[in-house]
């Protein structure tokens, strides 16, 4: 796999250097040169494999060589140990659950695999790996979880105190291992400029192997397109044979998988985005102007961004043609209110409680069917378990939760965690002095 700069398309770097960098030096974003296409054969009988078994082929397609089948085989097996059921709730609505990793959410399928990658990558170093991270709270989580026990491998990571749930806390500090948790007296964007100024510190970079597992790494995207494979397959076996993805989006990263799938020769109707009303991407999809904002904070709350990173991603891919992307791709955005509506009328409706991202798919599934004719499936993700938003569910419906398997035994851990004030000085000595 090659892969270039989507500011520089004769730029080639090996997948071992784009998941360590991270980030191209001019700030584009990695891209394989070519999206393979998946046979014919294997599409029609998808739902004769497993989603390991997906994950692997559609992995191998992607990668190639850069790591061995075998070797490959096993990173996808230890890193997907988990299922992403799709369940009907009505004959032509669906939900795709991705919350059924370590961190209950679907930023594990990335963290997971790109942890495994990294740690393969690094087996033959001697030198450990830094993984350095801030996190306003899902991304922290899947990451200390994708990483725990990781060989050669050490993760720390910076949240703002009092800024992120109780259960996303827990699964930040209760780990120990090769896992450090940081609680920054401050913002998530003061963890992030903390830990922006320790990769630009070149005395830093002497003593430590530092890479961050920031939520663009190429690594993260690739396991992503697993689960809209494995979709489909459970739809055929219930003789669906194409529908409508709707993604709750805030990076873009969940949708642009989606995408890279559909470009790699998958079946989809069409793609809808749900937004909260950090609405860049709706704008621009109506309007052709791009005009990112400064983010707003609203009850789904791993949505909050102004300025989506992956975006850029899709536009390559459809080498920004306006009329193109607005030919797959729908959007449409929502305030806290219509977001409570949404998770009270899943519950009154069909008795699924969901997250208040996922609220916003099922939104805008809703709003996609009521505008297009037609018979066919929407297929809403479901990103995260609802028992991780104690503060943006309403209380009647959130005692109504039933908490997943070991959220009740993380209460019990012991906290580890360093407390600290925004101070990089501070950090620093933290990082070499715990060398
Ligand atoms: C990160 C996250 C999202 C947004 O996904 P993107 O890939 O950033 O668009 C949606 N829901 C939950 C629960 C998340 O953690």
């Amino acid at each position: 796999m090659k892969l270039y700069s989507t500011n520089n398309k004769s730029l080639e770097v090996s997948f071992r250097d784009a998941v360590f960098n991270s980030l191209p030096v001019d700030n584009g974003l990695y891209m394989p040169q070519s999206i393979p296409q998946l046979d014919a054969a294997f599409i029609k009988n998808i739902q004769q494999y497993s989603l390991q078994e997906i994950g692997v082929k559609v992995a191998h397609a992607l990668i190639g060589d850069a790591i061995p089948f075998d070797d490959l085989k096993k990173i996808v097996y230890d890193a997907i140990n988990f299922d992403a059921p799709v369940k009907f709730l009505d004959a032509d609505l669906a939900v795709l659950e991705l919350f059924h990793g370590p961190s209950f959410a679907f930023k594990d399928f990335g963290a997971r695999f790109m942890s495994r990658v990294m740690g393969y990558f690094s087996s033959a170093d001697d030198q450990l790996l830094d993984v350095l991270v801030a996190t306003s709270g899902d991304t922290g989580g899947a990451v200390a979880l994708g990483f725990l026990g990781v060989a050669g491998t050490r993760v720390t990571i910076l949240y703002p105190k009092g800024k992120v749930s109780k259960v996303q806390e827990e699964q930040l500090t209760t780990n120990g291992q090769n896992i450090r948790a940081i609680e920054v007296d401050g913002t998530f964007d003061d963890c992030q400029d903390l830990v922006k100024r320790a990769f630009n510190d070149a005395e830093l970079k002497t003593s430590l192997r530092l890479t961050s597992a920031n939520s663009i790494n190429i690594a993260r995207l690739i396991p992503q397109t697993f689960y809209y494979f494995w979709a489909y397959a459970q739809l055929k076996s219930q003789g669906v044979e194409e529908g409508v993805f709707t993604v709750p989006s805030g990076n873009f990263g969940n949708i642009g998988a989606g995408l890279l799938a559909y470009k790699m020769g998958l079946p989809v109707k069409h793609f809808v985005a749900g937004t909260n009303v950090n609405d860049t991407v709706p704008r621009y999809l109506l309007s052709g102007e791009y005009e990112p904002k400064p983010s707003v904070q609203t009850l789904a709350n791993a949505m909050d961004v102004g300025n989506p990173s992956n975006w850029v991603r899709i536009q390559d891919m459809f080498a920004n043609s306006l009329s193109d992307l607005n030919q797959l791709i729908s959007s449409y955005t929502y305030t806290d209110q219509e977001t409570q509506e949404g998770m009270q009328e899943l519950y009154d409706k069909y008795g699924y409680i969901a997250c208040p991202h996922t609220a916003i798919a099922f939104k805008a599934a809703q709003a996609y069917k009521s505008h297009n004719q037609g018979n066919f499936a929407s297929i809403f993700l479901s990103t995260a378990h609802p028992c991780k938003f104690p503060d943006a569910i309403d209380k009647e419906l959130f005692v109504k939760v039933k908490s997943p398997k070991g959220v009740d035994s993380l209460g019990s851990e012991k906290k580890q965690t360093v407390e600290m004030p925004v101070d990089y000085g501070l950090f620093k000595e933290y990082l070499l002095a715990h060398n």
